[in-house]
């Protein structure tokens, strides 16, 4: 995916603060943190969105899964955080490339969503 932002941050063509990286994950910190701790934990693999996700990508997306509670703990978070994956056009997805928000400081992030 040449013109994937994310991509191109996995590709080291764009910085990111990165906080992990491994043969299947980088975490870096998000650009425009919404809480004192907001990181985003991104497959290298090109996944689009969970909408597109499939069986193939069950061992990765556990991976990412299991190593939020470390990141959060490393990084100023260590009594829980919220994790967001933001997908398709009803979920308000910015980027397409699948991505999981690690959300969490010091102070509780708040109620999960506003009632409509
Ligand atoms: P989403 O709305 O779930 O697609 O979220 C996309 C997130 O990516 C937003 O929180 C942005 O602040 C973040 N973001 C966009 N560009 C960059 C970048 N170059 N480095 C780090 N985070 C970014
Ligand atoms: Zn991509």
């Amino acid at each position: 995916m040449e013109d994937c932002l994310f991509c191109k941050i996995v590709r080291g063509e764009i910085p990111a603060r990165k906080v992990h990286e491994d043969d299947w994950l980088i975490a870096f910190h998000d650009i425009n943190p919404a809480r004192p701790l907001h990181l985003l934990v991104i497959p290298k693999k090109h996944i689009t969105s969970l909408a597109t996700a499939t069986a193939d990508d069950t061992e990765i997306l556990g991976r990412l899964l299991a190593i939020t509670g470390r990141l959060a703990a490393e990084h100023g978070s260590p009594d829980g955080f919220r994790l967001i994956i933001n997908t398709g056009r009803i979920g308000h997805q910015e980027v397409p490339h699948l991505h999981a928000h690690i959300v969490g400081g010091p102070e509780p992030v708040g109620p999960m969503l506003k009632r409509a």
